[in-house]
């Protein structure tokens, strides 16, 4: 028998898990290991709200984590209730899919003033995730600014300038839906620091833009390329492009604003007690594509920054790790011996959802490799002692399934389900 623990219950892991069941058939014990008492990671609190067709993708990890090889082991934060060292001793590999759950820092003064918030919190704020349902961000300023050019920064700004009636269908939680709904947003600014060729958007979130009931998509055509310059981008960004070409044409005015600021570069942000304003450096790029400062700057009002720029994995302890990549030290997946990191974990915060499916599977590829056959080692029965003996409240996927149906039952009308957004509500549904 091989023993296998997980730790993180996202799209990694459980891929990473799938991979195991097809490598190794009946011959393995998965354990996947998940500090919440709630599964699937990103798909529940990442992705987005209104992309429900998305999170359905959570169905095939339910199909895997139902078969009997493995697994979901719940409410166990790796790290303090069990060390990575200790999981070793236990299994035979131990595969790290922790995602990459932490803001990479603005960095630029005020980015510490309150109104400035990071898309792991905001976005984990709307979707409920129990580490930010306390959040409270300013919302109901006339003016917002998000900064990046990527699909999370459209993500936010699609939300900020949703109406109420957009969100049905959504699984968007009531607190972040009760502030959206009295929100009275004018402007919402995209701060992207290059052009629109340079843009990490993709074409089908960029279109959404186009169908918004009371926002409108600006970009301003001086800051397009020629046309010209198009036929050389891939087709994706052709066409994403494309959209942008469209925002810079006229259209009908609505009372919300998202305008897409390029060459534009937070340098601070000012305000007495909380964020009023943001400081932007206007940029371009020299002739060998390196971003320059243009030496002007402007003033952009703003009472809530929501900095979109990237994503970090936190350490564990007896870990190695690349604080300059912020993500595991790792060799194509390898730590060391036994360990192992897998999606965002292993390369940073890159890719789709369906990228991490290839990943699970080359990971089983090198536990094949390096674990020619099972051992004795305790594996999951090792870990339920350890656990017990240490009073850790397990919570298995059964009663994952009462927590789901608890959601669903309280659900408003035509939304999916009513998150729970403490670990307290979670851990009493199960009853
Ligand atoms: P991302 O795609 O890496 O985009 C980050 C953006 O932030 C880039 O435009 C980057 O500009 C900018 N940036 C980085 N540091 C900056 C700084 N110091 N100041 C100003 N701007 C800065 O990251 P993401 O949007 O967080 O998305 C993460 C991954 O999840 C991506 O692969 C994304 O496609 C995926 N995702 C997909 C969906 C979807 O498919 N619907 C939704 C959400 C997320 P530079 O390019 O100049 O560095």
């Amino acid at each position: 028998m091989r023993h296998i623990a997980i730790v993180g219950s996202g799209p990694a892991g459980y891929y990473t898990a799938e991979a195991c069941q097809k490598a190794f058939g009946d011959d393995c014990r998965v354990d996947i290991i998940d500090r919440l008492p709630v599964p699937y990671g990103l798909i529940r609190s990442g992705v987005a709200p209104d992309h429900q067709s998305i999170k359905a993708v959570a169905r095939r990890y339910e199909a895997v984590a139902l078969s009997d090889t493995v697994r979901f082991v719940g409410n166990v934060s790796v790290g303090e209730a069990v060390s990575v060292p200790e999981l070793l001793d236990l299994y035979d590999a131990v595969v790290l899919a922790t995602g990459a759950p932490a803001d990479k820092p603005l960095g630029v003064p005020g980015d510490d003033l309150p109104g400035v918030i990071g898309s792991a919190a905001f976005v984990g704020w709307y979707n409920g995730h129990p580490d930010f349902a306390a959040l409270d961000p300013p919302i109901g300023g006339l003016d917002a600014v998000v900064v990046g050019a990527g699909n999370v920064a459209l993500d936010v700004a699609r939300i900020l300038a949703k109406t109420e009636a957009e969100f049905g269908g959504s699984d968007i939680v009531g607190h972040a839906l009760n502030r959206l709904r009295a929100a009275e947003h004018a402007t919402v600014t995209l701060l992207a620091r290059r052009g629109p060729h340079q843009i990490a958007m993709t074409p089908k979130e960029l279109g959404e833009l186009a169908h918004l009931t009371r926002a409108v998509p600006l970009v301003d055509p001086a800051d397009l390329p020629p046309l010209a310059d198009d036929a050389a981008l891939d087709p994706g960004m052709r066409k994403a492009v494309t959209h942008l070409r469209d925002f810079a044409q006229p259209h009908a005015d609505k009372p919300v604003r998202i305008v897409f600021d390029f060459f534009a570069r937070p340098v601070r942000v000012e305000g007495a007690t909380h964020a009023e304003r943001v400081i932007v450096a206007r940029t371009r790029l020299d002739e060998s594509g390196r971003l320059v400062d243009t030496g002007e700057e402007y003033a952009l009002p703003a009472t809530l920054v929501v900095s979109c720029i990237g994503y970090r994995t936190p350490p564990i302890a007896g870990v190695p790790y690349d604080d300059a990549l912020g993500r595991f030290a790792n060799v194509d997946g390898r730590i060391a011996p036994g360990l192992y990191a897998v999606g965002w974990a292993r390369r940073g915060p890159t890719g789709t959802i369906g990228t991490n499916r290839p990943d699970g599977f080359a990971i089983a590829d090198l536990i094949a490799a390096d674990i020619a056959r099972g051992s004795e080692k305790a594996g999951r029965a090792g870990l339920d002692s350890v656990l017990t003996e240490r009073g850790v409240d397990i919570v298995t996927f059964r009663d994952w399934q009462k927590i789901e149906a608890a959601e669903v039952t309280r659900a408003r009308e035509g939304a999916p389900r009513e998150k729970f957004a403490t670990i307290a509500e979670m851990l009493d549904a199960r009853t």
